[in-house]
């Protein structure tokens, strides 16, 4: 039934400029403060409080603008956004609703290759936030509001409705935070609210000219939940238009719980908010000289960085996108180059054993729990044939786990690779004389049991005989 529809999807995406103060006082904008600690007669719109634009905010809206390809205006406006809230203390936000700072932009998707185009990105500031003393609003007995958020700067960035499926939009979602993270602009933590998603849906028959209602979810926790949320109003709403029923502006709220979208109200239109300009806030004018400075400052770019590990140190594309799916990690892989790794090797033993430990720890990219001159170090003692690249991978845990270098684990826990062949041979003859039926065999002409006492010979060395010459030393005696 749903492969007769299609959807049309929109993205408003909220992100936290990673500024050290609000965007109109010089409050701190820092995240899990004391509540109302960081709050003034600015942020608070008290009677006669002048706001003064911030203009590091300013300049990181600008460089988010020029990472998502937007043409910048010169002149933009701040304008007040009317409504009541009680964590909004001033009864309105500013924003810029008329002239935005940019508009025009794209990113591009990889899977279908797409170009998402991006109508505007405007600053704006942040409300605070309430506190209900219970689960919900409608059962709380009373509800605290802090005030610490209310005024750090945010930039919404608004796509077009080119997105045409649920993972296009995880795609995008993906690639604006990292383009976001590595343009330095914010942080990007959905579970801390410095990036927020609200998606608008649209579902028409296909071959249809005519858009269908725009449905509209605020708000959406994780990526996940913006998959599964389009997911399931794709169809609903196609299995209403199935019916002959039709599909009215609103908006939905995902309950993740249930797996189901709820109608929360229907649309307000923007009149409702009463737009106006903001009288104490004059025009932001940005000079050209300004415009290329932010230009000439802004840090590489994943697509940048994926081209030059591919084009340059011959690394595979995977390899790359891989290592930069955080700024931390292309830094982390980075420095490992520099220090001499090569880069194959060094990109191997990032994306298997470190990023493995770290997912199975639980700890995000930022933070890297070993410092790149011990990942090298650790990486000569393998190429000098000091330790076996099993032991290796123990070595690197105790590293992580300790915070001792390589050179000393290996010596003090006497970890060195047996590579002698004195030692070895001895180890070997121990093994066969305890497995007369296996040598029998080996001597009968089955020849793949030598792997049988390779591994006899490993587990008695706890894998540090040089695995190359066991074999070579077995064979020989046994064989030849
Ligand atoms: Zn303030």
């Amino acid at each position: 039934m749903t492969n007769q529809y299609e959807m049309m999807i929109g993205l408003e995406v909220h992100v936290e400029l990673a500024a050290d103060t609000k965007l109109f006082c010089r409050c701190s904008s820092r995240f899990g403060d004391p509540p109302n600690t960081n709050i003034c007669p600015v942020c608070l719109g008290m009677p006669g409080a002048l706001p003064q634009a911030n203009m590091e905010a300013v300049r990181l809206a600008t460089r988010a603008a020029i990472a998502l390809n937007c043409s910048i205006n010169p002149v933009s406006k701040f304008d007040r956004k009317n409504y009541f809230y009680p964590d909004l203390p001033k009864g309105y936000q500013v924003t810029q609703f008329y002239e935005p700072i940019a508009q025009g932009g794209y990113i591009w998707i990889d899977d279908p290759r797409k170009k998402i185009r991006i109508n505007r990105v405007h600053i704006e500031e942040d409300a605070g936030k309430s506190v209900h003393a219970g689960d919900e609003i409608i059962t709380a007995e009373y509800s605290l509001v802090d005030c610490n958020r209310a005024g750090v700067p945010l930039i919404e960035i608004v796509s077009e409705p080119d997105i045409s499926s649920p993972e296009e939009a995880r795609q995008y979602l993906e690639k604006l935070q990292g383009l976001l993270k590595f343009a330095r602009v914010s942080d990007v933590k959905m579970e801390e609210g410095s990036m927020r998603v609200d998606c608008n849906i649209s579902v028409r028959r296909k071959g249809s000219q005519v858009p269908g209602a725009p449905v509209e979810m605020k708000n959406l926790s994780s990526f996940r939940a913006v998959v599964r949320a389009l997911a399931y109003e794709f169809q609903r709403q196609a299995q209403v238009l199935e019916q002959g029923g039709q599909i009215v502006r609103e908006t939905r709220h995902w309950d993740e719980t249930e797996q189901v979208t709820r109608v929360l109200r229907t649309k307000e239109s923007s009149d409702d908010y009463r737009y106006f300009p903001d009288a104490d806030l004059p025009r932001l004018e940005l000079s050209q000289g300004f415009i290329e400075e932010v230009r000439n400052e802004m840090p590489k770019l994943p697509d940048e960085i994926v081209s030059y590990y591919v084009d340059e140190l011959g690394l595979p594309e995977y390899d790359a996108r891989v290592l930069t799916l955080d700024p931390s990690l292309a830094e982390f892989f980075d420095a490992c180059v520099s220090l001499g790794a090569d880069p194959k090797t060094a990109s191997n033993w990032i994306m298997v054993e470190l990023l493995g430990y770290m997912k199975a720890e639980n700890i995000p990219y930022e933070n890297i729990p070993l410092s790149p001159e011990y990942l090298v170090s650790m990486l000569e003692l393998i190429n000098k044939g000091v330790i076996s690249g099993k032991i290796a991978k123990d070595v690197l845990v105790i590293m992580i786990e300790t915070g001792q270098d390589p050179r000393t684990i290996v010596k003090e826990r006497g970890l060195e690779q047996i590579s002698d062949d004195e030692s070895i041979a001895r180890i070997v003859d121990e093994v066969i004389a305890a497995h007369p039926s296996v040598v029998e065999e080996i001597k009968a002409g089955k020849a793949k049991a030598v792997g049988f006492l390779v591994g006899q010979v490993m587990k008695h060395t706890k894998g540090k005989a040089n695995p190359a010459k066991v074999n070579t030393i077995l064979r020989d005696k046994l064989l030849s």
